[in-house]
């Protein structure tokens, strides 16, 4: 099978178009002929050997897909071969087919393209954490969302949108803007704009955002935090300027601000957060007042061109993969 592997760490140069054994499964395992990857910023961070967990080459990136059961291991009950799924593994789907464990897999919803199924998994389930379980946002309050014509922040729109919240969407250039206001968002505004903090400020009645999604870190932090109102909570979700943030947390205290983390690893295997998020994203995305917004399509030999892509800030919604 055909599958993009990765012997040393780092950018779109380390791609490399391989043939290579299809897998089969073990017990427990499913295996997926894959129709369409969602490519994240978060399998550069991984190519690169800058993700939060270690890398161990050599690999085949690739988290989230969709495709169709090809044959089941030992023991799996639930999936049978023809049927149409959706994955969420650590990696491995820049591939023809990939090996998951069943828990790993969703059946596809009626009506969902294997693109829409693809671009999913990730922002969706993050989008719900951040605003809901860590956040727990409130009707009504402001949130920032960086980045937001992006695969995650496309999500976070309608996500924030869903739960009643005024959005103050980011973004770098005016096609962007756009596409974030034809999603719901309240204000939008260039990131590349002078006084983008009081710009904010004045937004929001001059009190500041309740709820900042910060996806970008670096030198922009400080500003971020600048942005808050009282008692706003910032989460930390990204930092695509790959470049260190720094913080002054005494600062937080005169308006009783907080600073959180937020990472979609941990949550996948908390059964009693991956119900709740469940019964609060289906019902949406069968009404389709959730809809993922589908990029641009690279074919899978042309990983190295979607990687740049991305890298370069050209892409809107989610960048697919197809083998
Ligand atoms: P996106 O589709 O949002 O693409 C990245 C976007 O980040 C760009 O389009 C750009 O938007 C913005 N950006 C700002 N600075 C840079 C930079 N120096 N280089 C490249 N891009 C930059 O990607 P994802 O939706 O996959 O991820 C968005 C962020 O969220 C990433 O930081 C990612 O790591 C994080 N994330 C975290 C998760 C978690 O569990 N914590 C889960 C999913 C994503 P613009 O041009 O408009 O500024």
């Amino acid at each position: 099978m055909k599958a993009i592997q990765v012997h040393r760490a780092g950018g779109p140069e380390v791609l490399e178009l391989t043939d290579l054994p299809k897998p089969s499964p073990g017990p427990g395992q499913v295996l997926i002929k894959v129709e369409a990857v969602g490519l994240n910023f978060a399998d550069i961070l991984y190519v690169a050997g800058e993700y939060l967990v270690r890398t161990r080459y050599p690999m085949i990136p690739g988290m989230e897909f969709a495709g169709v059961v090809e044959a089941v291991g030992e023991g799996v009950e639930h999936y049978r071969p023809g049927e149409v799924v959706a994955a969420l593994g650590g990696s491995g789907a820049f591939a023809e087919y990939a090996v998951v464990s069943s828990r790993a897999v969703v059946p596809v919803p009626p009506g969902m393209s294997a693109a829409e199924a693809a671009a999913f998994p990730v922002s969706y389930f993050t989008a719900y954490f951040a605003l809901q379980t860590q956040a727990q946002a409130r009707p009504c309050e402001w949130v920032l969302i960086q980045a937001a014509a992006g695969a995650l922040g496309t999500a976070s729109i309608q996500i924030a949108k869903a739960m009643g919240l005024r959005v103050v969407a980011l973004a770098s250039s005016e096609e962007k803007l756009a596409l974030c206001r034809s999603l719901g968002a309240d204000v939008t505004l260039l990131n590349t704009q002078d006084n983008l903090v009081d710009a904010v400020k004045n937004a929001t009645e001059g009190k500041g955002v309740d709820i900042l999604m910060e996806v970008v870190g670096g030198a922009g932090f400080a500003h971020s935090l600048k942005m808050l109102a009282y008692r706003g909570r910032l989460l930390v979700i990204g930092s695509a300027s790959r470049e260190m943030a720094q913080m002054y947390p005494v600062g937080l205290m005169k308006g009783n601000q907080s600073v959180t983390g937020v990472w979609l690893t941990p949550f996948l295997s908390d059964p009693t957060e991956m119900q709740a998020a469940t019964a609060f994203l289906i019902p949406l995305v069968a009404s389709g007042k959730i809809k993922p917004v589908v990029g641009e399509r690279f074919k899978l030999e042309e990983a190295a061109k979607a990687f740049a892509f991305v890298q370069s800030r050209k892409n809107t919604g989610k960048v697919i993969l197809e083998p």
